[in-house]
């Protein structure tokens, strides 16, 4: 007899069973699909049975991957923490001693400190948050709070992608923007293997796949999506730069440029001053007759024409800009069209020089840019949609040139990452493919000005105590005189954020906090509050030093960083060096908003945000996140939070939500459906009380599909300008000319030169702002690997993360660990052979700031040259519950102990390991070398660490069983 089925899914209900089905927003990746979630009642309550992708919402539209569905390992994960805990007086930190206290003592604790702290000196109080998705209320609570301190998690993954693209289309990739596949004829993947976009993107790949698109990724490694691809070329990590800079050298000299597009739309034919003696030398030369536009941002530039051979304004009616050439202004001036230098920049970058750098046939290269010019030229779209441009040209129909990039991490995460993503740009717009049918298109709330309007505070007179910073305490810096430094020039923030070591770090530096705390450089904090941040594992480079400086002390006893409060759903090597644990809820036990002020849900033809609502009740005492900032923000009465008479504005975050407005009646709040009065205006409208239930009855989503004239070019379409405008996403409605050439760099540079009379950076910086300054992109060799002997480490070690996981956050999740319970290094064959290390043998990965132990996997779906691994499998013994024998820590490895967040400087010092102009972390830029681990070493991953230990509330040993609803899951609580 066949064994009776523990669970029969065709059997019908067992009487008096009831399925209740709830919509949501998933969180098991930054992508953000709908989803609905099945519930049964157990037990004590209703427990989760299923969750399926919701079939009627914009961005999934029903599909589902592994981790959406594996939300229920998720939410009854044993590595749950229940009830905010404090640190047991008299143990040491890193001891994971604790005492479980109530939320009235946590928040005492929290108001007591903070209030200290705000009252004296703000700044004392640093706030940065991991992957969260709340960077709107996280970021106006620390401008309210006064401190200057708080960014989320950009610095330390794609900072690169968001400003190398963002200064010079006025968008980036992802939320903001993305590929438009329904239209491409052509698809070039680049450092990109998993995505943000997951499942959006797989359903825009296997659309264009079977439209018979073709598809190439360019990549050091075949995995993810690189998968399906139509072509694979394997690259060097971090030379990528090169290899675009050979293209558009190719595209250039073939001439495949779109001409028209590039003279109307970029700044390619204004004019800029080569008066080398001139203080504006490499600026755009200043047109006093002409239209100024913008009084903020002046459009006053020069034509060449090369109809009438003389200066004119530019887009004057009828002029054609000479893009090549050079030429004489009437007062002697010599002057140049952007273009003309760019073409002068990349002539050296030929094919042959570039295959040298990448590894990259010159063949290929040349191959691959014949391809996309004749793909862009050949095979235009027209749409019959009449549009005005913001010069007042009426155009018949949109056109379109079919070529769309996507790129990420990969590209990014490099020392020379903003001048590569840059160089992307600009290939995109020589192809004509920005904001066009086939190519690269906007997401609102972007396109945005280049850089967008705000700015980071500006000076140490910015801080003060009981007073709100009076803007954001991150922004977009256009000159030197937005730098945030002091009157020598040296940095305000803790993570050096803004200064003229990294003076475009729109996202901050998370990963330099607890090393320039641990230091004091440039002060000492006393409170650091981290969310959802493994900073002693996963999420921090020279994980084993840092590690050391959470514990470290000063000589009279006190800890270098005094006070340290964790906030996060789960138990981790994190948790373990908290003075103060807060217990988050899961993303199924709150509200939440994917806001327009943040990071919204956007389609290519209009806004969308979404929320989150609750769909089970918190565990034990789990409080969200948002309800603990809006709690203390009453507490500490911050103005945005508090009446005049000092009572508090928000019962709680719901309440925060609907009510709040950007300014006194602006009608701009977190949520643009469903606003007035009654819910009948979107956009822009005054509080609307039943704005949640609105949201709960349409899917938790607010779509608005704008008109078909609004759709396209938008960052110089006059339609989209006004209503941009009108709904409050943009504050001007100049057009957003791309920056080819960056004046704004060129300005960085000339206060380096000492031509500005502004800020200029200390005399030590001067050298390093001059080179990386370039208004126009070139190529380097990652910082690192300038300063690593190549012959002793010649490969490139980088890791990704799996299609089944989001990096860290998953391997206490029972489903999916049975996918990934513990990591190998991939190597080539004939790598891994000339070393002597077998398939699935024990071998050592060292690079010049330490060595760990794993295994080797052979694979011949990456380049020679490098070696790789999934992201954050490794696990500390014992953290997220696991056992302490489990794969995760035993087999399991970090690549993080080889990397490090600082590199020395020549005569002493240390610098970020970092982009010099965006800040944005090295990851990817670490050297290494390998070797087989001897016969007689354990077969072990190494280093290991101390264990972690649960802490209470947290629930022990959990039998091993099929999780059913309604059957529990026999789980005890640690006491
Ligand atoms: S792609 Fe991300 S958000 Fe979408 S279902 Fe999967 S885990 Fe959830």
């Amino acid at each position: 007899m066949p064994a009776t089925p523990l669970h029969d899914p065709t059997a019908p209900p067992l009487p008096g069973a009831g399925t209740e089905i709830r919509n949501t927003t998933c969180y098991m990746c930054a992508c953000r699909c709908g989803i609905r979630v099945h519930l049964r009642q157990g037990e004590s309550g209703p427990e989760v049975r299923y969750i399926e992708g919701n079939p009627e919402h914009p961005l999934n539209q029903g599909v589902i991957c592994a981790k959406g569905s594996s939300g229920i390992m998720k939410q009854y994960s044993p590595a749950r923490l229940t009830q905010p805990l404090k640190r047991k007086p008299g143990s040491e930190r890193g001891a994971n001693e604790f005492v479980p206290i109530d939320w009235d003592e946590a928040f005492q604790l929290l108001e007591e400190r903070l209030r200290h702290l705000r009252a004296t000196d703000p700044k004392k109080f640093a706030l940065f948050t991991g992957r969260d998705q709340m960077q709107a209320l996280t970021g106006l609570f620390a401008r309210q709070f006064g401190t200057p301190n708080y960014a989320a998690h950009g610095g330390f993954c794609s900072v690169n992608m968001a400003a190398g693209m963002i200064y010079t289309i006025g968008g980036s990739f992802w939320e903001f923007g993305g590929p438009d596949l329904d239209r491409a004829k052509l698809f070039v993947m680049i450092g990109t293997a998993e995505d943000h976009h997951s499942n959006p993107m797989k359903i825009a790949l296997a659309k264009f796949k079977r439209q018979g698109g073709r598809f190439i990724a360019i990549n050091p490694v075949r995995t993810g999506y690189s998968a399906i691809a139509d072509e694979w070329v394997p690259i060097k990590p971090g030379t990528d730069g090169a290899l675009l800079l050979a293209l558009v050298h190719e595209i250039m000299a073939l001439g495949l440029y779109d001409r028209d597009f590039l003279a109307r739309y970029t700044n390619a034919g204004q004019l800029v001053n080569q008066d080398a003696a001139s203080d504006d030398f490499g600026l755009m030369l200043r047109n006093a007759e002409g239209d100024i536009v913008n009084p903020l941002r002046p459009h006053n530039f020069y034509w060449w024409d090369r109809l009438s051979q003389q200066p004119v304004a530019d887009h004057a009616e009828g002029a054609d800009p000479a893009l090549l050439g050079r030429f004489k202004m009437p007062d002697g001036t010599p002057a140049v069209p952007a273009f003309q230098l760019l073409e002068e920049r990349v002539r050296p970058y030929t094919a042959e020089w570039a295959s040298g750098i990448t590894g990259v046939p010159a063949a290929t290269i040349r191959r691959l840019a014949h391809e996309m010019g004749i793909t862009a030229r050949d095979q235009k779209i027209e749409l019959p949609i009449a549009w005005t441009d913001s010069w007042g040209k009426k155009h018949d129909s949109v056109t379109g040139n079919p070529v769309a990039f996507h790129a990420m991490r990969g590209l990014a995460a490099h020392s020379n990452g903003f001048h590569t993503i840059r160089t992307l740009a600009i290939l995109m717009s020589l192809l004509g493919t920005i904001d066009r049918p086939g190519g690269f298109r906007h997401k609102a709330p972007y396109p945005r000005a280049v850089p967008p309007n705000a700015r980071p505070p500006k000076g140490p007179e910015a801080v003060q105590p009981d007073t709100p910073l009076n803007g954001a305490p991150l922004g977009w810096p256009e000159s030197p005189d937005d730098l945030f430094v002091d009157a020598q020039g040296e940095p305000v923030r803790i993570d050096k954020g803004f200064s003229w070591e990294h003076p475009l770090s729109a996202h901050g530096l998370m990963h330099n906090v607890i090393t320039n705390a641990w230091r004091g450089d440039p002060y000492p904090i006393d409170t650091l509050l981290i969310f959802m941040a493994n900073m002693a594992w996963n999420s921090t480079m020279n994980t084993s030093e840092v590690r050391k400086m959470l514990n470290d002390k000063r000589e009279d006893g006190e800890y270098k960083i005094p006070f340290l409060v964790v906030c996060d759903a789960f138990q981790s090597e994190m948790t373990a060096f908290a003075d103060l644990i807060l217990p988050d809820t899961t993303y199924l036990e709150r509200h939440d908003c994917m806001s327009m002020l943040d990071r919204p849900i956007s389609e290519f033809d209009g806004p969308v945000d979404s929320v989150r609502i609750p769909v089970l009740p918190p565990t034990g005492q789990c409080k969200p996140f948002q309800e603990v900032l809006v709690e203390l923000a009453g507490r500490l009465k911050f103005p945005a939070f508090t009446h005049a008479d000092g009572s508090r504005k928000f019962r709680d975050y719901p309440d925060f939500i609907v009510n709040y407005e950007t300014a006194p009646g602006s009608g701009i709040g977190f949520l643009a459906g469903w606003r007035g009065k009654g819910g009948e205006k979107s956009m822009r409208g005054e509080p609307n009380p039943r704005q949640w239930e609105m949201y709960e009855k349409n899917n938790c989503v607010f779509q608005h599909h704008m008109p078909a004239q609004l759709q396209y070019m938008r960052n110089w379409n006059d339609d989209y300008m006004r209503w941009a405008q009108g709904a409050g996403l943009r504050r001007d409605r100049d057009p957003i000319v791309i920056h080819l050439y960056s004046e704004f760099l060129q300005r960085f540079r000339l206060a380096a030169q000492g031509k500005h009379k502004g800020k200029q950076p200390p005399d030590r910086l001067r050298q390093r702002v001059m080179t990386y300054f370039d208004p126009l992109p070139f190529y380097y060799a990652p910082l690192e690997e300038q300063a690593t002997d190549l012959s002793k480490y010649p490969l490139n070690a980088v890791t990704q993360r799996p299609m089944a996981m989001y990096h860290s956050w998953d391997s206490q999740n029972a489903w999916l660990r049975q996918i990934h319970t513990e990591n190998y290094l991939f190597v080539n064959p004939k790598t891994a052979g000339a070393e002597g290390i077998v398939d699935g043998g024990w071998m050592w990965v060292e690079s010049p700031w330490g060595k760990v132990r794993c295994m080797c996997r052979y694979s011949e779906a990456v380049e020679p040259g490098t070696v790789w691994t999934w992201n954050a499998i490794g696990k500390a013994a014992g953290a997220w519950n696991l056992a302490p024998d489990a794969n995760e820590s035993q087999r399991g490895f970090l690549l993080n102990h080889l990397i490090r967040e600082e590199l020395p400087v020549a005569g002493g010092g240390t610098v970020s390991n970092s982009d010099p102009i965006t800040g944005q972390a090295a990851w990817y830029d670490v050297r290494v070398r390998i070797y087989a681990a001897g016969a007689d070493e354990p077969q072990q991953t190494w280093p290991q660490v101390g264990a972690v230990k649960a802490v209470p509330g947290m629930v022990t040993a959990p039998k091993r069983r099929s999780w059913m609803a309604g059957l529990g899951l026999g789980r005890k609580a640690a006491p």
